[in-house]
C-alpha cells in the first residue's frame, strides 16, 4: 500500500502523523511511505530521518493526496485537504465530526473511508488513541501551573515542593481519570501536597490502592470542592462526562474564597471548561487574570510538547496503521471490532451512530 503523510496545516499544529520509526515499520512490511518535505520539522524530525527510514520525500501535499491509498494525519483534514480526498481513499486521523457539519459534509462528498482516532476503542472500554494525549496534557498541567504560580506571571509566588522549613504548594485535581491521575503523579513528584477529587467510587478505590501513599483522594461533592479550593495554590480541572459538556465546578463567586494569585489550570477547556470563568487560550498567550486568580486554559495542550506528543501518538496508532496497510481496511476492521469502532465515514455514508445523532444525519 502507498501510505501518505502530509504536513499538518491547522494553525499551531506542530505534530506529524507518522514518526520516522512508524515509517520504517511500514516500509519493513513492504509498503511505500510518502512524507511531505518538512512534515516532521515541528516535532524535531528532519527529512533525512525519514529518508533513512526508507520513506520517499515529496514536495507537495497535492502529490501525496493524489497518489496515496491511505493518508495518515494528526488533525482533522482542513477544507483545502478535504477537496483532495477521493473515492476509495482511506483517511486515518483525529476527526471529531460531531460538532463539525462542514467537515462531515465534505468527507461524505469525497467518497473516502475515514477512520477516526478518537472513536477507536480497547478491551477495557478505553479510548487508546485519545489516552496518550490525555497523559501528555495531565503531565503538562502541573508544569504549566507551576509556571503560572510564579510571581512575574501574576501568580502567588509559591514553589511546588517548598524548601526545608517551608511547606509545599497545595494542589487540588478535580477528576481522577487519565488526565487527573497523570497530573497528580507529576504534582506529587514535584513535592506538592496533592488531593484528587472524583465522583466514581471504583476510581477512588483504584487511586487509593495504587497511589495511596503519594497523594490523597476525596469524593467530589460541592462542599468538598468549596472547602479544598480555599486552601489551594493550584486547582487542575480534569473532569469528563462522556458525550457532554464539562460540568461547571467552580463559580466566579467562589474565586473570592480562594487565595490571591492561586492558579486554575482548566484541562477540560476542550469540552467547554469546568470553571465558570474559563475561556480557551493559546500557547502564544496562555494565561489571564480574573479577580486575582490566574487562569491557564489552552485547548490543545499537547501541542506545546509536539515531539513527545507525536511519539506518544505514533506508538498508539502504529499497530492500527500497520493492520490497515497490511490487510486493507475491510479485513482489518473485520478482524478487530475496536478498529471498526473507529469507522466514521465510508463511501458517502456516515457509519458512526453518535455523530449521526449529533448532526441529524441517517447512519
Ligand atoms: P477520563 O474519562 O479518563 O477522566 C474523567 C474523570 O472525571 C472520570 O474519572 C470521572 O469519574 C471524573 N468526573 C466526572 N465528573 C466529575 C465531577 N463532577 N467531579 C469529579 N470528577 C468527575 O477523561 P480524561 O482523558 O482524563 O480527560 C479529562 C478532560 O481533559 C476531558 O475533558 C478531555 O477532553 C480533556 N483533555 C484536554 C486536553 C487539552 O489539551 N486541554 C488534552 C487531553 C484531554
Amino acid at each position: 500500500m502507498k501510505i501518505g503523510c502530509p504536513t499538518e496545516i491547522k494553525p499551531q499544529e506542530f505534530r506529524v502523523g507518522l514518526t520516522p520509526n512508524a515509517a520504517q515499520e511500514a516500509v519493513s512490511h513492504g509498503h511505500q511511505v510518502l512524507v511531505q518535505k518538512g512534515a516532521g520539522i515541528g516535532a524535531g524530525f528532519t527529512d533525512e530521518d525519514y529518508a533513512a527510514a526508507g520513506a520517499a520525500l515529496i514536495d507537495t501535499a497535492e502529490e501525496i493526496f493524489a497518489s496515496a491509498d491511505m493518508i495518515v494525519k494528526v488533525k482533522e483534514p482542513q477544507a483545502v485537504e478535504r477537496k483532495m480526498l477521493r473515492q476509495g481513499q482511506l483517511l486515518f486521523t483525529y476527526l471529531h465530526l460531531a460538532p463539525d457539519p462542514a467537515q462531515t459534509h465534505d468527507l461524505l462528498e469525497s467518497g473516502c473511508t475515514a477512520i477516526a482516532y478518537e472513536t477507536v476503542t480497547d478491551d477495557r472500554g478505553g479510548l487508546p488513541l485519545l489516552a496518550p494525549m490525555s497523559e501528555v496534557a495531565g503531565r503538562l498541567a502541573p508544569q504549566v501551573g507551576s509556571w503560572t504560580l510564579q510571581k512575574a506571571n501574576g501568580g502567588r509566588g509559591v514553589l511546588m515542593g517548598g524548601v526545608p522549613g517551608v511547606g509545599p504548594a497545595k494542589v487540588v485535581v478535580i477528576g481522577g481519570g487519565v488526565v487527573g491521575t497523570h497530573a497528580a503523579k507529576i504534582a506529587a513528584g514535584m513535592g506538592a501536597d496533592v488531593t484528587v477529587l472524583d465522583r466514581s467510587l471504583p476510581r477512588l478505590r483504584y487511586l487509593d490502592d495504587v497511589f495511596g501513599g503519594t497523594f490523597k483522594n476525596q469524593y467530589s461533592s460541592v462542599g468538598a470542592t468549596a472547602e479544598l479550593i480555599q486552601q489551594a495554590d493550584m486547582v487542575i480541572g480534569a473532569v469528563l462526562i462522556p458525550g457532554a459538556a464539562a460540568p461547571m465546578l467552580i463559580s466566579r463567586a467562589q474565586l473570592a474564597t480562594m487565595k490571591p494569585g492561586a492558579a486554575l489550570v482548566d484541562v477540560a477547556i476542550d469540552q467547554g471548561g469546568c470553571f465558570e470563568t474559563s475561556k480557551a487560550t493559546t500557547h502564544a498567550d496562555p494565561i489571564y487574570d480574573v479577580d486575582g486568580i490566574m487562569h491557564y486554559c489552552v485547548a490543545n495542550m499537547p501541542g506545546a510538547v509536539a515531539r513527545t506528543s507525536t511519539i506518544a501518538l505514533g506508538n498508539a496508532t502504529m499497530p492500527f496503521m500497520l493492520a490497515l496497510a497490511d490487510k486493507g481496511w475491510r479485513q482489518a476492521c473485520a478482524d478487530d471490532p475496536h478498529l471498526l469502532n473507529g469507522l466514521n465515514v465510508h463511501a458517502g455514508k456516515l457509519t458512526y451512530f453518535a455523530v449521526g445523532k449529533a448532526l441529524g444525519i441517517d447512519v
